[in-house]
Order: C-alpha cells, then sequence, then structure tokens
C-alpha cells in the first residue's frame, strides 16, 4: 500500500458505495476507537494495480441533526489530516448544494491535494451537476457512477501521482470493474443486438457464437425473453445481450410491445455498443429510426448491421439509400458504420466485430485539452460566432470531461444567446477534426468568461 485516500463528502453522495466498490470484499478494518472515528471506516483500496489505504467519513444519518455538522467537521478535519489526498464527492444528480461548498471550502484551506468527482453519472441524469461542479472551483471534476464501476480509470489517473503510483497513459477503461461484478479482471465489452422482429437477430447471435443458444424462426417474436451470453471473440471478452426485438403493435398486444419497448430499453442501457439490425429487404422503417433515436439519446455508441445481403440484387442502390436516410434522419449518430452481411450464409460476418471494435475506441475516446483549444480558436476564427444586440458572443475553452459517449463543455459569455446552428457547426467540426463519426457527441454551454 502506498498512501491513504479520504473520501470526503456529505451524507448521501455515494461515499460508502465507492469505499465498497475500491475495498471489494477484501476485509474491511473495522476501527473501533470512541468517539470521531467511530463513524468512519478503513480498508485497503484497489484499482488495477494501485493499492492504498482509504478511509470512508459515513455513518452520519444517525447523529442528531444539532451535532451533525459538528461531528461531520471534525471527522472530516481528522481524515483530511491523516490522507495523502482526499477525493471529494458530489453528487451529480442533485447539483451542487452549500454544504457541498462547505466542505470544498475546508477542503481548500487544509492545503491538501484534492480530486473532485461527480457521482452517479451513469446515463445522462448527472450531466448538469457534472458541470456545476467545475464551479466548486477544484478543478475537472470525475465523472464517476460509484454504484455501477464507471470513471475508475479517470480516478486512477488523477489519484495514482498522489499514491505513489503513476499516471499511466496507457490505462485504458478495460481495467475498470465491471458494473455487475465486483471481482477484479479484465472489463468485457457489453454489447446488444436490437432491431425489429424477424431482422435476423437471433441468427447472427447463433452464427457469432456458434452454437444454438437461441431458437430461430420464421415467426415474429420467437425468442421472447432477453439473454445475456458471455463470449470471447478473437481474445477480446463480450458480454452479448439479446433481445426479443421491438414488435409492431398491430401483431401484438399492446402490453407484449410495452414489454418490447422496455426490454429494448434495458437492453440498450446494458450495452456500451449497440449493434442495430436491419432486414435489407425491407425499407427503413419509422421504427427502426426509433430505436436508433434511442441509442443515441442514451448516449450509446452503435453499428447498424444491413441484414439479407444475400437476398439483395440491387446492393448499390439499397445501400446508397440506407446511408443518406442515416445521415438525413440522424444526425445524433452522423457517420454511423454500416456493416453488409448475411447471418444466414455467414458472409461478411467477419466486418461486424471489427467494426464494433473500432467504434467502442471511437466512443470512449479522450482528447487532450490542449489540441482542443487549438481546434476552438481555428473553428472559430473560420467562422466566428454571431453578435446578437451588437455583441458578439465569445466562446473561450472547451474541454472534454467524459467519454462514453464524448462529452464536452464550452465555456461562453452568454450559452443562452448561442444560437443551435452554431452548436451544431461546432459538434461537426468536432467529428471531422478528430475523427469522431457515429457516436453521439454531448456539448454543453456554460456560462464562463
Ligand atoms: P454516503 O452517505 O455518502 O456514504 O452515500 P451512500 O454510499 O450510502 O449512497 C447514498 C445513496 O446513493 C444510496 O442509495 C446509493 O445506492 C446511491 N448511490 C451511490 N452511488 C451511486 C451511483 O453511482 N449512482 C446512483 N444512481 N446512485 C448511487
Ligand atoms: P429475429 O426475430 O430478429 O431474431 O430473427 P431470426 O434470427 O429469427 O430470423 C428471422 C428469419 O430470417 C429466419 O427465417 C431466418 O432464417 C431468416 N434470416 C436471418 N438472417 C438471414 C440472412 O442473412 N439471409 C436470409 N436469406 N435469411 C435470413
Amino acid at each position: 500500500m502506498s498512501g491513504t485516500l479520504a473520501i470526503i463528502g456529505r451524507p448521501n453522495v455515494g461515499k460508502s458505495t465507492l469505499f465498497n466498490r475500491l475495498v471489494g470484499r477484501r476485509l474491511a478494518l473495522v476501527d473501533d476507537r470512541p468517539g470521531v472515528t467511530r463513524d468512519r471506516r478503513e480498508g485497503e483500496g484497489r484499482i488495477a494495480d494501485l493499492t492504498f489505504a482509504v478511509i470512508d467519513t459515513a455513518g452520519l444519518d444517525d447523529a442528531p441533526p444539532s451535532s451533525l455538522e459538528g461531528r461531520m467537521r471534525a471527522q472530516t478535519e481528522a481524515a483530511i489530516a491523516e490522507s495523502d489526498v482526499c477525493l471529494f464527492l458530489v453528487d451529480a444528480r442533485s447539483g451542487v448544494t452549500p454544504l457541498d461548498r462547505h466542505f470544498a471550502d475546508l477542503l481548500r484551506r487544509s492545503g491538501k491535494p484534492v480530486v473532485l468527482a461527480a457521482n452517479k453519472c451513469e446515463g445522462r441524469a448527472g450531466e448538469s451537476g457534472l458541470y456545476e461542479a467545475f464551479e466548486l472551483g477544484l478543478g475537472e471534476p470525475i465523472a464517476l457512477s460509484a454504484e455501477h464501476g464507471e470513471g475508475l480509470s479517470e480516478l486512477y489517473d488523477a489519484i495514482a501521482p498522489h499514491l505513489g503510483g503513476e499516471a499511466a497513459d496507457s490505462f485504458g477503461d478495460e481495467h475498470e470493474a465491471d458494473g455487475e461484478d465486483d471481482e477484479e479482471g479484465p472489463h468485457a465489452l457489453r454489447l446488444a443486438v436490437i432491431g425489429r422482429p424477424n431482422t435476423g437477430k437471433s441468427t447472427m447471435i447463433n452464427a457469432l457464437v456458434g452454437e444454438d443458444r437461441l431458437l430461430t424462426g420464421p415467426e415474429a417474436g420467437i425468442t421472447r425473453d432477453s439473454i445475456a451470453i458471455d463470449w470471447t471473440w478473437r481474445g477480446r471478452e463480450i458480454r452479448l445481450y439479446d433481445t426479443a426485438g421491438m414488435r409492431r403493435r398491430s401483431r401484438v398486444t399492446e402490453k407484449l410491445e410495452k414489454l418490447a419497448v422496455a426490454d429494448t430499453l434495458r437492453a440498450v442501457r446494458f450495452a456500451e455498443v449497440v449493434v442495430l439490425m436491419i432486414d435489407a429487404t425491407q425499407p427503413f422503417e419509422k421504427q427502426d429510426l426509433h430505436i436508433a433515436d434511442l441509442v443515441a439519446r442514451e448516449g450509446r455508441a452503435c453499428v447498424i448491421a444491413l441484414n439479407k445481403w444475400d437476398l439483395v440484387t440491387d446492393k448499390r442502390g439499397v445501400r446508397a439509400e440506407l446511408e443518406e436516410m442515416v445521415d438525413r434522419l440522424l444526425p445524433q449518430l452522423k457517420g454511423v458504420p454500416i456493416v453488409t452481411l448475411s447471418a444466414l450464409t455467414g458472409k461478411s460476418l467477419d466486418t461486424l466485430l471489427p467494426a464494433v471494435l473500432h467504434i467502442y475506441e471511437v466512443w470512449q475516446q479522450r482528447l487532450p485539452t490542449a489540441e482542443l483549444n487549438r481546434w476552438l480558436s481555428e473553428a472559430l476564427q473560420a467562422h466566428p460566432p454571431p453578435a446578437p444586440g451588437g455583441r458578439r458572443i465569445r466562446l473561450r475553452y472547451i474541454t472534454q470531461v467524459k467519454g462514453r459517449p464524448p462529452t464536452f463543455v464550452v465555456f461562453c459569455s452568454r450559452p443562452q444567446a448561442l444560437p443551435d446552428a452554431y452548436r451544431r457547426y461546432l459538434v461537426n467540426g468536432l467529428r471531422e477534426a478528430f475523427d469522431l463519426w457515429g457516436v453521439p457527441i454531448r456539448l454543453h454551454l456554460r456560462k464562463g468568461d
């Protein structure tokens, strides 16, 4: 062990959850000395190859309200004093509260290194809170989800230099604990295959996994339940989530339809990369569009598999038509990879996984702030922002706050006044400059001069 990390924050931000994730099943040393230390736990934390002591200042909820602040303060001060680095946790879902500001002041005054993290950042619910956390003046917040094990590699990079380790650039997300699993070990890429019934999802999964794991048949909706399959493809661990797909309202009861929609949503949320299966012999429909839009809204990476290619005669025409539709109707996923294949014959099936792995890398990529700002100044010069009311809107600074999907904050003199078209210009510019094709991009404007 090479140092001590104190987890600091007000009640309910997720300190204990993070403590448990870091300490895992390794036995926590219970400190039973009387006094302030009664409320805290210590244990041996670990992220990948980095081991350290962790102090969790939890258990304050039982304190009588009158003494809450006093006890919290004494405890927190003791933990800060013993630590080499403080991890200051805020709750991205509830935003920054006065009590958070109070802790921020305490930490700033302590002179200890502070790493700021916004917890509960899985999905999109935490995004606005993440940006609010900038206002605490403790640097760029790390987007964490203690519950789902997300953001641990960023946490590693931030705390390692203070704990006798090194910030390793090569340390990627594959070292993150799997969201479903407390055990250490390589992270299985979570993949879901979704699409309308009868597009060939089960046939493809069977062909890929090489076993008759699912029942396939000509009737729509024969595979009714969601199934997760663990499998290894060229040495890469993959956890596959299969769904029955969405069923058309006209063919089934509404209840079943709702179930299927919920199932697709669950699959999308489970997945890091989603394969959207389309039957090349059927026209691209509203329902396909809805599914693709869901994938983009949930911020997942996507590959479109255009299946039953063996049945298509006008291959060039069909492909061009789909490309045109996707470009026009799915700007959120501009440049999404489209793979044509035949699940039944196996033709071109081997092109799917390389496309999946590629888009996964794009999706979780982190871009250096310096390069982003160089790009921003060029983009501003090429096409200056408008000047409503005679005052030009100023864009000062851009930084990527997280990957999975790529999420950026731009500091702007008048965020409300910047037209949507200009925001789109910036998003498209980022795609082109940094090859971010085919993944949703989040771009947030924050007021800042
Ligand atoms: P503490 O009081 O700071 O130790 O907070 P806890 O660890 O007890 O967590 C407070 C609540 O937040 C619990 O209901 C947790 O399940 C929940 N929680 C913790 N981490 C996360 C997270 O990453 N995402 C979400 N959505 N909830 C979380
Ligand atoms: P799911 O409902 O999306 O899981 O679709 P299935 O895998 O059950 O496939 C529906 C039907 O399409 C079955 O009769 C399959 O044999 C057929 N099918 C699947 N993939 C292909 C393909 O690449 N080419 C052709 N010709 N038929 C396919």
